[in-house]
């Protein structure tokens, strides 16, 4: 339902949690987040309001990170468990993927993926994509390529926001009939499902197109179509008050 991502030199679970709490009005059934640090990747998530996250991150602290995403679910395939809350990680835990909408084919991919070796762990149709997304990564070694490969797979509307313990200062976005904001700050970068998220941060702004893939880096953004072409970028200023 809310989606949240972020690269720079702050903290990113600070910059992630604050920016889900922005989006909490919209409603959801579980929240969850993802951290590069140290090489690897760490991740917590949890049925319930953002503070049974909040406390689970106190139990069960994330390394400090500078890279992360996060997500609130509005659960529609699978129940609002802990298991079924994003983000969801490949089997090998180093690509997570947080994810708003449907993705009509996933029964399918999950076949397909599951005759391949792959152990699914939740019951959400976004599960197969954190799969695909290792695989494509484990061939190009490049996770906007690997994202614009799978969502050529995809059909249905998805906001699809990612991170590979790989490429440590690099989230990648897409989307298709689901909606994706570019917050461009000074030296870090912002991705949200709604600019209320990073509005505290920067109000200079880039609406993603359909079919479009974003690579986020500390110093800019790239955005192609699914294709591959590159994608003309157009800046807007927020211009809203933050507290409205
Ligand atoms: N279809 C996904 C799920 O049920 C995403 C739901 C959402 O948009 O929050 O987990």
């Amino acid at each position: 339902c809310g989606i949240v991502g972020y690269v720079g030199s702050q903290s990113a679970l600070e910059v992630v949690m604050a920016g889900l709490k922005r989006l909490e009005y919209r409603g959801y059934d579980s929240a969850g987040v993802a951290v590069l640090a140290d090489g690897g990747l760490a991740a917590a998530k949890k049925a319930g309001k953002l503070v049974n996250l909040e406390k689970a991150l106190v139990d069960g602290p994330l390394p400090t990170g500078t890279t992360g995403i996060g997500h609130t679910r509005w659960a529609t395939h699978g129940g609002p468990t802990d298991e079924n809350a994003h983000p969801h990680l490949d089997n090998a835990g180093r690509v997570a993927v947080v994810h708003n909408g449907i993705i009509e084919n996933f029964a399918a991919l999950r076949a397909e993926l599951a005759e391949r070796g792959h152990a699914l762990a939740s019951e959400t149709d976004t599960e197969v994509v954190a799969h695909l997304l290792a695989e494509e990564f484990s061939a190009c070694a490049d996770l906007a390529e690997s994202m614009r490969l799978v969502c050529r797979r995809l059909e249905g509307a998805f906001t699809l926001v990612a991170v590979h313990a790989d490429e440590p200062d690099v989230v990648v976005g897409a989307r298709r009939n689901s909606p994706l904001v570019v917050g461009v700050g000074e030296g870090e970068s912002f991705l949200a499902s709604d600019v209320a998220a990073f509005i505290a941060h920067t109000r200079s702004a880039i609406e993603l197109g359909q079919d479009q893939v974003v690579e986020l880096r500390r110093d800019g953004v790239t955005v192609t179509g699914f294709d591959g072409r590159p994608a003309e970028v157009r800046s807007y200023n927020v211009d809203w008050d933050a507290e409205a």
